[in-house]
């Protein structure tokens, strides 16, 4: 569904990806690892045509979305995406946050988007607070929120970036137990993530990056197990 060529892109005089290839084939989840640094939020952000990238081409099914004619805004109603914070507007009560694409982008009646809000909400265990503003959640249900508004769209893939790495250790068991339904269910998902645990379990790929090139990927039993390249080597030896 999502397939990146030749990916290059350089802020100013630092090249951040040098030539990424990366392809996510209907219901694969992938995991994106890799030190700090090499690239991965921001080739999550060009995938989501949020910077625009130096060369290369980037595919969603059959459309070429990196050709600058194309409308950035549709795009992205077809990449439901999940930073690391800030992920919610706060003056919007979540049920609002949650409703606002759909209605924008797909049309969708005020009535009929709550429904359907609501009842996404109700299976993570938000339906109480949807009419509150984000800043009366905790940061565990504010990415649960996060992830429904994301997903409310029903978007063709799911962009995360590091969506547990400013909770509370206590809180970064609920939103990954969501993508892990997620994913269950057949979501085609690409997340950045340190947690290595959850990529080992839920992954069916993982891709490494180190300084903007994919250094080695395959199953994560294979590349957690017996990593090929002595870079995944020496990064996975951190966590260990
Ligand atoms: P982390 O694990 O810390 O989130 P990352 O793999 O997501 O790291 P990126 O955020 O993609 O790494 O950053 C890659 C490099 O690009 C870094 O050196 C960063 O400083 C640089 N960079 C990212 N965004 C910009 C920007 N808007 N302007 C200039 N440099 C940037
Ligand atoms: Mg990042």
């Amino acid at each position: 569904v999502l397939r990146a060529t030749g990916i290059w892109k350089a802020f100013g005089e630092r090249e951040v990806l040098r030539g990424v290839d990366v392809e996510l084939a209907a219901h694969e989840v992938v995991a994106l690892i890799g030190a700090s640094g090499s690239g991965k939020s921001t080739l999550l952000r060009c995938l989501n045509l949020l910077e625009p990238i130096d060369d290369g081409q980037i595919f969603l099914g059959d459309e070429d979305i990196s050709d600058p004619r194309v409308n950035a805004n549709r795009i992205r109603a077809r990449l439901g995406a999940v930073f690391q914070s800030y992920n919610l507007f706060p003056h919007l009560s979540v049920l609002d946050n949650v409703t606002l694409a759909t209605r924008v982008v797909h049309r969708t009646g005020k009535r009929q988007a709550e429904e359907r809000a609501l009842a996404l909400l109700e299976r993570v265990g938000l339906a109480d607070k949807a009419r509150d503003h984000p800043d009366r959640l905790s940061g565990g249900q504010q990415q649960r929120a996060a992830i429904v508004r994301a997903i409310a769209t029903d978007p063709e893939v799911l962009l995360l970036d590091e969506i547990t790495s400013a909770l509370d250790p206590e809180l970064v068991g609920e939103v990954l137990e969501l993508v892990r339904q997620l994913a269950a269910e057949g979501t085609t998902i690409l997340m950045a993530t340190h947690e290595m645990a959850f990529a080992r379990d839920v992954a069916h790929r993982v891709v490494f990056l180190d300084a903007g090139t994919i250094v080695e990927e395959g199953p994560p039993a294979d590349v957690f197990r017996a990593p090929r390249e002595a870079r995944t080597r020496a990064f996975l030896s951190r966590f260990t």
